[in-house]
């Protein structure tokens, strides 16, 4: 039986209006959310991040402003732009765009940026407080996943999950979140990378696999248990002459292979990265109730 398709779209859509009501709530008490986003350099891929993101602000009402920093910024020119933003009453929420241009050290400008105004969830301080249990604001990429799972009824709590993949963005929040002593949640993870020796080892035995290292296809039905779920955050550009653009978006999954295999498994594009989008709005929004004063 082919698995059921954990489409992404129609769940943003919903996260989409309900902020779109919490913004209408705010501005009536004086207070319009406003999010800025530092964009450093000509990354293709981070240009289009950053549109997507200004164009879901603009549909639910969030201010947002991108300042566009030249390659050839240094490390005092960046930290001055987030240290500006950190004192500016009338910001809520600051973006830094990752990956950074070489030479730029984004643990740096993370410290530098003020954790009330973190939509990313990167901070030091909120990497920590999620680590402890009490969350401020969260990693968009893993509460998409955790939100996307929870809409669609996929069985998590206390179950065995494979992250294959130990970024900050991805792996290392999400095993975070998947720990907690939380109904819905007690899940028993593991987190594999590069070096981990026979993956298949871990991902042959897991009830939920989450796909995030960045590989085109390399997650393959050989590799998993039939009726496994199948979470796949990778977004590679793939080579494609026949494409009007000229490549084709892949997931880190084969999915062709793991349709029939998985009970559930995520499309690429239109799985987990429209709620990356949505989670990004939804922490907008807190950090504009945090930080919020009447303008
Ligand atoms: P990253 O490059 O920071 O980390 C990749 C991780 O994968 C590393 O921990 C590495 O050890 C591991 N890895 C690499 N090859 C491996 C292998 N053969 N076996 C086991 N582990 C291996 O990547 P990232 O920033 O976490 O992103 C991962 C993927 O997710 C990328 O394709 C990225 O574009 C995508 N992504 C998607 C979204 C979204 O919104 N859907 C958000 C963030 C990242």
């Amino acid at each position: 039986m082919p698995a059921t398709l954990l489409k992404g779209k129609p769940l943003a859509r919903k996260i989409e209006e309900e902020v779109a009501s919490e913004v209408t709530e705010l501005r009536q008490k004086g207070i319009t959310p406003r999010l800025s986003v530092v964009l450093v350099g000509e990354n293709p891929a981070s240009r289009v991040y950053v549109g997507s993101k200004e164009k879901a602000c603009k549909r639910v009402g969030i201010e947002s402003e991108t300042f566009t920093l030249p390659e050839s910024t240094t490390q005092a020119e960046l930290l001055k732009v987030v240290g500006a933003l950190n004192d500016n009453t009338a910001v809520h929420g600051i973006l830094v765009q990752l990956p950074l241009p070489g030479g730029l050290d984004a643990d740096e400008v993370l410290e530098t940026l003020d954790p009330a105004k973190d939509v990313d969830g990167f901070t030091p301080a909120n990497m920590g407080k999620l680590l402890l249990g009490f969350p401020y604001t969260v990693a968009c990429t893993p509460a998409g996943i955790l939100a996307i799972m929870d809409h669609y009824d996929v069985p998590v709590e206390g179950s065995d999950v494979v992250i294959i993949g130990r970024s900050n963005i991805v792996g290392k929040p999400l095993a975070a979140l998947l720990m907690q002593k939380a109904k819905g949640r007690n899940c028993t993870v593991t987190v594999c990378h590069s070096r981990t020796r026979n993956l298949t080892s871990y991902t042959g035995q897991a009830d939920i696999i989450v796909a995030a290292m960045g590989s085109p296809k390399f997650l393959k039905a050989g590799m998993v248990r039939p009726g496994c779920v199948v979470i796949d955050v990778g977004i590679n550009r793939v080579k494609d002459d026949s494409a009007v653009r000229g490549y084709t978006l892949v997931g880190d999954a084969d999915f062709g292979e793991l349709e029939n295999v998985a009970s559930f498994i995520t499309p690429v594009p239109g799985g987990v990265g429209p709620l990356t989008v949505g989670m990004l709005l939804k922490n907008t929004v807190k950090t504009a109730r945090f930080c919020g004063c009447p303008q």
